[in-house]
């Protein structure tokens, strides 16, 4: 079973991106995970191909029509899920990405100029999601980066199929942030003159101590950084 993605966009070009390496890149050429682009410009009529109209009730900014966004739509043999990048939509978070992972096709429909005619969101049942409250030029972004965070969890990408729980938001981590992590040299002398050494429990070999004193991290790390994800 693969995942496939569907990406509707007025820039193909955009894709792969940064999915054509490392991790990602791998997968796809092992055909893990597959995508194709439609271009919602190759839908629109009329000498100037514009995919995009004046809004009604006035306003800045062109919005993209939905009679052009359904033919492009309608072209996809195997949609699946669909999926709309949007500011307002829901935050995408770990919980949603693993289940995205789990499907088998997915429709990302990207956005551009003020957003997107509602009728066809509504229409063909987009669920909206959002990568955070910020304001991005177009989907694509968006849409690459929900990529990449379902590709590292199918099954053979990350080499170990545990790794993700143990990351911050897993099930291992209990959903809170990751303990920090050290490599050697095991004494460091930083240009700034300052000597940072790796703490002494990680050097010690006990697994139990190190595994407490992980745990007692991410829940200090959690407190201070993001109170909001703390068990209630
Ligand atoms: N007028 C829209 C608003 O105020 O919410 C913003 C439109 S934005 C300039 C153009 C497109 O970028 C959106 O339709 C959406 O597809 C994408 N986009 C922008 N910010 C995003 C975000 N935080 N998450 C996901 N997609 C985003």
């Amino acid at each position: 079973m693969t995942l496939h993605f569907n990406i509707l966009t007025l820039f193909p070009g955009m894709f792969p991106g940064m999915l054509g390496h490392s991790l990602a890149g791998k997968a796809l050429e092992r055909g893990d995970w597959s995508y194709g682009t439609t271009n919602i410009r190759d839908f629109a009529t009329g000498i100037h191909k514009s995919v995009d109209d004046t809004p009604y009730g006035g306003g800045a900014g062109m919005v993209m029509r939905a009679d052009i966004i359904e033919k492009a739509f309608l072209s996809i043999s195997k949609p699946g899920k669909r999926i709309f990048l949007s500011p307002r939509g829901k935050p995408l978070k770990q919980q949603l990405i693993k289940e995205f992972s789990l499907e088998n096709n997915i429709t990302l429909l990207c956005g551009r100029y003020e957003g997107v005619d509602q009728r066809v969101l509504d229409a063909y049942e987009f669920e909206e999601v959002s990568i955070g409250d910020y304001v991005l030029s177009g989907g694509e972004p968006a849409a690459l980066i929900l990529m990449d965070a379902c590709i590292r969890l199918l099954p053979g990408v990350m080499g170990n199929e545990d790794t993700a729980d143990n990351e911050s938001f897993g099930a291992n981590t209990g959903g809170l942030l990751e303990y920090p992590h050290y490599t050697r040299p095991s004494s460091w002398r930083a240009a700034n003159g300052t000597t940072y050494d790796v703490p002494e429990v990680l050097k010690g070999g006990n697994h139990a101590e190190i595994e407490k004193w992980r745990k007692e991290q991410s829940l200090e790390i959690t407190s201070a950084l993001r109170p909001d994800l703390l068990p209630s």
